[in-house]
C-alpha cells in the first residue's frame, strides 16, 4: 500500500484508477509500472496509461479485528481483494458499508479517501477504498 498511497500524494483530487497498459500484449498493471515484465526483454512493449474501471465487486474480503495501531480508530474493518469490471484485482478496504452485510459479489465502487495524516510535516495520505455501489 506505500507505492500507492505514494503515487495518490502526488495527484491529490483525483478520482481516476490510473495503470499503465502494456501496447504490446495487451496486459494491464496496477498501480502502473514503467514496463511490461512479460514483453520487457523483448524490447516492442509500449506502456500507455490505462484508466482502470472504478466499479467492481467483491472479490475475496476479510474483516480484520486486530489492526496495527495506525488504524485503531477504525477497527474492526474489511479488508478486501476488489475485481473492477475490467478484471483487474485491486486490494482496498471496504468503507461505509456494515461489516455483517459484506458479501463476494458485491458491487463495489473505489473512492479515493484520506488515509492519514503525517502529522510533523503535514503530508496527507491518499489512497482509494471501496464504498458500496447504490
Ligand atoms: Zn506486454
Amino acid at each position: 500500500m506505500a507505492s500507492v498511497a505514494k503515487e495518490w500524494r502526488e495527484i491529490p483530487g483525483r478520482y481516476n484508477l490510473i495503470g499503465t497498459k502494456c501496447g504490446n500484449c495487451g496486459k494491464i498493471f496496477f498501480p502502473s509500472r514503467d514496463f511490461c515484465p512479460v514483453c520487457r526483454r523483448k524490447g516492442i512493449g509500449k506502456i500507455e496509461k490505462y484508466k482502470v474501471a472504478r466499479t467492481g465487486e467483491v472479490y475475496t474480503f476479510t474483516v480484520i479485528y486486530d489492526a496495527p495501531d495506525a488504524n485503531v480508530r477504525q477497527k474492526p474493518y474489511a479488508a478486501a481483494m476488489v475485481r473492477t469490471d475490467d478484471g483487474i484485482l485491486i486490494s482496498g478496504q471496504l468503507v461505509d458499508v456494515d461489516l455483517d452485510k459484506i458479501e463476494i459479489g458485491m458491487r463495489v465502487r473505489a473512492v479515493l479517501r484520506k488515509l492519514d495524516s503525517d502529522g510533523a510535516s503535514g503530508v496527507i495520505h491518499y489512497g482509494f477504498k471501496f464504498v458500496p455501489e447504490l
